[in-house]
């Protein structure tokens, strides 16, 4: 201990204990991570630094896990940077003194503008040493420049991050040489991508909750003179883990860590309303004979698969807030009958969207239903058919600000799932006892609110008369639950293979559709010159936060669309792709522009093939030379995806395992994977 303690104080002389962190310190570990690909480095890392942390500032925890996940409040929060690089590059330039152009001519030679602050930080004489920057001080300056509105507010963000930029670097005793070991442990750079939205350490979310249990277990037994067992170490995760999908806020979490310890955490933290779970998901089949290879000799249910829009729905009444802890009253709404809120597939607020849905909740419940969380899809509704419509017409409708009384496409909540009630967490409970308890706590209206159909047959022609009837119903088609046992509890944050989803037009041809990221297009020919005629798409991959291209894309869109997306994607253009797109280096295969990467299409694709062209999933050991990617062949817009991000595009993981079920159609099996790690 007595040589850590030396260490600690040899790496950073200002960090007294009771003093805020140093951010420094924190990017010297920054610096060490992104030198290493080894994730229990990367881990030990990480576990060391939040030990120190704990040890000799607690109160700077939750900010320092906070700028390492590189986020500023939980997803609920609604807290965004909305930075493009044009914006940065001006910061940049008017710190340091040097023009727009030197800084785009910087930046198209290095690529990072993390290092082009670095570099441009480096020429730049210094008059004073600022005072150093802390761990609270970046994160109350980076939220600042998040949350500033209304006139002048780009400027006044400008202006923020000149703030924090010209206080960057003071205790440097050496330039940082940016050809050296990724540009070193500067602030400057991390401060930068940290606006980008990308930190690039390789440091995924997953391996920062590890840590973060493996440092407060060690933190705990050393306060007993103990050292940690695997045994403590793996309970802590476990417990951590387990705490964080049910409530994922390290702003509710990290405090009741501190004060009630981790053994007694899941007392203290628990699923509540108004903090939006990440929602489970469900594995795609290519046909219900893989259904029933799955679930084999244990029960299971069918529901229809609705095509609208994932809605997770908060509620307490008004004389039962005991419910609803005090840091989360901000995420919900004030209704009539108590408070409510709506959130999105990413936890998103979507009660400015729905207001006609809040002003009826309380309509759909039995009078002792005081408290609840559901999960449900919204639909669009025809009143006079009584009908469900297609996706395309829920669309339609705004999504800010709606007045209920302007409402013109009506929606029908369709609830197949009930995470909460009355005070208490059901998640654990089976599918079977949950719908009960949907079915008695609720009552269903035709056209607002409804159970979801479901049919708990076990025969192949059962299953395929259902899938018909939901096809007839203007549903995608099934979704097949484990219905009994602990194995259909609802597994938040995770792709399970306890849901398995049956869509009616992939029962031949590839399992599922994709969600993509745009990061370029050609410069469209003939009729569509003034727009951009095709697109370069790629994939995911959360291990190292890099976008791996697939495919390039024309077909599926109509000239409308086009412009739509022109005018949209203008605005978003960068000078030369991001240091974390992964394309093939050919010059024939560039595309005329580049995008920051923001917006997630859904396509559907008649296979799936290598290629040198593209890099999707060429880690995944699916060539065995490691070289090509996988592409889509015949790639087909078929919408945006509003409620993704694209940290939640289909990863380079679920691609391979696409190609490979192409090439072998295997079952089912292995085990739940987390979804956004
Ligand atoms: P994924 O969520 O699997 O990444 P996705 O968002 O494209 O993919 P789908 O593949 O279409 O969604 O399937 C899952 C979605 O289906 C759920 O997120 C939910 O919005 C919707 N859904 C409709 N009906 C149901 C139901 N009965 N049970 C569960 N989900 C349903």
């Amino acid at each position: 201990q007595t040589m850590l303690q030396k260490q600690e104080k040899d790496a950073y002389p200002d960090w007294q204990p009771g003093t805020p962190v140093p951010y420094a310190a924190l990017c010297k570990t920054f610096s060490l991570i992104e030198l290493t690909t080894k994730r229990l480095i990367i881990m030990e890392y990480c576990s060391k630094f939040l030990r120190q942390v704990m040890r000799l500032t607690p109160d700077d925890l939750l900010p320092t896990v906070l700028l390492m996940i590189n986020k500023l409040a939980p997803d609920y929060a609604g807290i965004e940077l909305g930075i493009g690089e044009s914006l940065i590059m001006k910061a940049i330039g008017e710190t340091t003194g040097r023009s727009l152009q030197v800084i785009k001519a910087d930046q198209k030679e290095i690529g990072d503008l993390g290092l082009v602050a670095v570099k441009s930080r480096s020429t730049q004489p210094t008059m004073f040493k600022p005072k150093a920057l802390t761990v609270r001080g970046v994160h109350q300056g980076l939220m600042s420049i998040a949350t500033v509105t209304g006139n002048g507010a780009q400027g006044r963000k400008v202006d923020g991050i000149k703030k924090l930029l010209s206080s960057s670097d003071s205790h440097l005793k050496e330039k940082v040489d940016i050809n050296k070991d990724k540009g070193g442990p500067s602030e400057a750079k991390y401060i930068i991508r940290f606006l980008e939205g990308k930190l690039r350490l390789g440091l995924a979310d997953r391996t920062v909750l590890v840590s973060l249990a493996q440092a407060v277990v060690a933190h705990e037994a050393e306060a007993r003179g103990k050292i940690p067992t695997t045994a403590d170490l793996e309970n802590g995760e476990s417990t951590l883990k387990t705490v964080y999908s049910e409530l994922p806020s390290y702003d509710v979490i990290i405090p009741a860590m501190m004060k009630h310890g981790i053994a007694n955490l899941r007392d203290h933290c628990k699923l509540r309303p108004g903090v939006p779970l990440k929602p489970m998901l469900a594995k795609p089949t290519k046909a219900i004979t893989e259904v029933l290879d799955r679930f084999e000799g244990q029960k299971f249910t069918c529901e229809y698969k609705y095509d609208g829009e994932r809605a997770q729905i908060h509620y307490v009444a008004k004389d039962a807030d005991q419910d609803l802890d005090a840091s989360t009253q901000g995420s919900t709404k004030k209704i009539d009958s108590g408070v409510a809120c709506i959130f999105s597939r990413n936890s998103e607020d979507l009660s400015k969207k729905y207001p006609d849905v809040l002003e009826k909740l309380s309509a759909w419940v039995k009078e002792d239903t005081k408290s609840f969380v559901l999960d449900c899809e919204t639909v669009a509704w025809d009143v006079t058919e009584k009908k469900v419509l297609p996706f395309q017409q829920l669309m339609t409708r705004k999504r800010k600000d709606v007045k209920a009384e302007d409402i013109k496409v009506k929606v029908c909540v369709f609830a197949f799932d009930l995470l909460y009630l009355n005070g208490e967490a059901v998640v654990e409970k089976s599918l079977r006892e949950r719908r009960e308890l949907l079915s008695t706590a609720f009552v269903p209206t035709e056209g607002e609110f409804q159970l979801a159909t479901h049919m708990n047959g076990q025969e192949l022609d059962e299953i395929q008369t259902f899938l018909d009837e939901s096809v007839k119903a203007s549903c995608e088609g099934l979704m097949v639950k484990m219905l009994d046992g602990k194995e259909s509890g609802y597994e938040p944050s995770k792709r399970s293979r306890n849901w398995l989803k049956v869509k009616k037009d992939y029962l031949s041809g590839v399992g599922d559709s994709l969600d993509l990221v745009v990061l370029g297009a050609y410069y469209g020919k003939g009729k569509r010159t003034s727009v951009y005629g095709a697109f370069l798409l790629a994939c995911y991959n959360p291990s190292t936060d890099v976008y791996e291209t697939v495919c390039n894309i024309g077909t599926g869109f109509s000239e409308q669309v086009l412009e739509d997306l022109h005018t949209q994607l203008s605005e978003i253009t960068i000078a030369r792709p991001k240091p974390f797109y992964s394309h093939s280096a050919g010059g024939q295969h560039q595309p005329d522009v580049w995008f920051e990467p923001r917006y997630v299409w859904e396509v559907k694709t008649a296979d799936l093939t290598l290629s040198p062209r593209y890099k999707a999933g060429w880690k995944e050991g699916v060539d065995p030379a490691g070289e090509k990617g996988i592409s889509l062949r015949f790639p087909r817009f078929i919408k945006i995806r509003d409620d993704k991000k694209p940290n939640e595009a289909t990863s380079s993981r679920q691609v391979a395992e696409m190609y490979r079920k192409q090439e072998s159609v295997t079952k089912n099996k292995g085990p739940s994977v987390d979804d956004d790690f």
